[in-house]
């Protein structure tokens, strides 16, 4: 048990996906990564979608957040991304007009986050 208590939690969530999937997430592939981020916000994260950046400095801190986590960190870039499965807001922002959606790859190349995405997705670093 103290075995158990003791475990790094980055090492244990990597095991969690890779009991679970077979895999761990810096070494999936597109399906995969799209089942793990469906599973994991299907089953109730919740991730910051608020406060919205506002300003550069703001955008900037929540890559600097992103930037520190490791590729098997799935659940905290989800978290610290604010993402969502579905159009957020007045406007239904969504991923489909994000400058970092590449359509044809459904995925989300903004370097912080590198994951696979779907068009009526969203997440707090959306821009045009
Ligand atoms: S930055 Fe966010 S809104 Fe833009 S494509 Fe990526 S996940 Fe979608």
């Amino acid at each position: 048990m103290a075995e158990a208590a003791d475990k790094d939690p980055l090492v244990a969530e990597r095991e969690d996906y890779v009991a679970r999937y077979g895999v761990a997430p810096s070494a999936a592939d597109h399906a995969t990564l799209l089942r793990m981020i469906e599973d994991l916000m299907t089953e109730g994260l919740k991730t910051r979608a608020e406060p919205f950046p506002e300003t550069d400095r703001e955008f900037a801190a929540i890559l600097d957040e992103l930037r520190h986590l490791d590729a098997d960190q799935l659940r905290a870039k989800l978290v610290v991304s604010g993402w969502l499965l579905q159009p957020y807001g007045e406007d239904q922002m969504r991923c489909q007009e994000c400058m970092y959606f590449l359509v044809h790859k459904r995925w989300c190349d903004l370097p912080e986050l590198s994951l696979p995405a779907e068009p009526d997705w969203w997440c707090r670093l959306w821009r045009i």
